[in-house]
């Protein structure tokens, strides 16, 4: 599937935009500069499916991406980027309506990944994510991104920690994902991540 047609099908800056809910859903979400848009195309093996845009001040929306063509089997959506140091006020609070509103009514939103720069390891803002996950009984996997920037025994560190944290939150998968776009390490535990949540 990850080989085959992959469209981009539209941007939604509210929630009246969505496409119709015919088919599951697979959302990724981040702070800005995890490294979303850089997964995204190398989980999807394409260069320039995603654009990183996500610069303060930008219009927020969800970008929905088709995969296969005739049929259509599943759809990818990349959420607004969160936790800009100089964002306004306004600017996180419509972040915050648009994504509870699309979390807590969506139900072919089948899994969230919630990436996580694997130099910085968890921050407030995350949590924040994970709650609002968790209060919408939206299961996601904790995604760690850039992995090839540290070495592996901070890795596994990084890792535990994460793990004893995701425990704690009821929508977080045991499984956490330690990924690199770089050297496609981890890509294709979580396609096949991906995959299990699409068909479950
Ligand atoms: P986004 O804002 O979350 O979409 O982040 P981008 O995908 O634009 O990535 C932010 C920066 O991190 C860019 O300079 C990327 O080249 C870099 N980057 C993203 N993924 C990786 C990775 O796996 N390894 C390394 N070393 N750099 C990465």
């Amino acid at each position: 599937l990850f080989s085959g047609p992959i469209d981009f099908l539209k941007s939604a800056p509210q929630l009246q935009h969505l496409p119709d809910p015919t088919v599951p859903e697979i959302a990724f979400a981040g702070r800005s500069n995890v490294g979303k848009s850089s997964l995204i195309n190398a989980v999807t093996n394409r260069n320039k499916l995603a654009r990183a845009s996500n610069t303060p001040g930008r219009t927020q929306e969800l970008n929905y991406f088709d995969v296969g063509r005739d049929p259509l089997v599943f759809r990818l959506v990349d959420m607004p980027g969160y936790g800009f140091a100089e964002a306004p006020k306004d600017m996180v609070k419509r972040w915050r309506f648009l994504i509870n509103d699309y979390l807590r009514g969506r139900q072919v939103l089948k899994r969230a990944l919630v990436l996580i720069d694997a130099r910085h390891g968890l921050k407030d803002v995350d949590r924040d994510v994970m709650k609002m996950l968790d209060d919408a009984a939206v299961s996601y996997h904790l995604v760690l991104t850039k992995a090839d920037k540290v070495k592996p025994t901070e890795l596994d560190k990084t890792l535990e920690i994460i793990r004893a944290e995701a425990a704690k939150h009821p929508a977080a998968h045991p499984l956490i994902l330690p990924t690199s776009s770089e050297t496609g390490a981890g890509l294709p535990e979580l396609r096949t991540a991906i995959l299990e949540a699409v068909l479950q």
